[in-house]
């Protein structure tokens, strides 16, 4: 069962975060996702005890996850650490609120970014999926996100030497490649946060 990790790491009575796997609505929801050309993919901003960024990939139902300290960026040259974390629902593409005190990653997640993705040779979405998982198997993804903050092509490649768990994240040199620091870039529901508070 992928998702026992992701369920024993968590008492569901204490946290906001959704239980289960996709509830599929009858046979419309099965239809829609057949039509669906491309995968979805989400970033989480995430005030744990270290801020980091979650980077999901939508892939057999779950999202793929991992951790990235400093952010996801479009810099090519900088190649960002992305430890794997378990397969979260997929329903946690939606999730924002608040993780309470003493539970595990206690703290507030923000949806920082979110769209759609595919793998870099695919044409279809079976080709999509049958590349990721041979690309998550050998410890190398290649895919094309298209967000409202990332966009282009990025790399997963998994260290060989380090934690089996450590990938880095590297932007391809494409069109959308720049140097910008987005770590500046704040969620929209962060920023609406913030005038409440004012
Ligand atoms: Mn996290």
């Amino acid at each position: 069962m992928p998702l026992n990790e992701y369920k024993d790491k968590r008492n569901f009575k204490k946290t906001p975060e959704p239980v289960s796997e996709k509830k599929k609505r009858a046979g419309q929801a099965d239809k829609k996702e057949k039509q669906q050309v491309s995968l979805e993919f989400v970033v989480h901003k995430h005030f744990a005890s270290h801020l980091h960024y979650d980077l999901r990939l939508e892939l057999d139902g779950v999202l793929k996850s991992w951790a990235i300290p400093k952010g996801p960026t479009m810099n090519p040259k900088e190649k960002r650490l992305a430890v794997m974390v378990e397969d979260h629902p997929f329903d946690y593409g939606d999730f924002e609120g608040i993780i309470p005190e003493g539970n595990y990653g206690a703290g507030k997640v923000y949806i920082w970014d979110r769209g759609t993705y595919r793998s870099r040779n695919a044409t279809n979405k079976d080709e999509s999926i049958t590349e990721l998982r041979e690309g998550l198997s050998k410890g190398h993804l290649t895919f094309i996100l298209e967000g409202k903050i990332l966009k282009g092509e990025f790399a997963l490649i998994k260290l060989k030497k380090a934690s089996p768990k450590d990938w880095l994240m590297i932007k391809k040199n494409d069109e959308f490649a720049s140097e910008e620091d987005l770590t500046k870039i704040e969620a929209p529901n962060e920023l609406l946060d913030k005038k409440k508070m004012k």
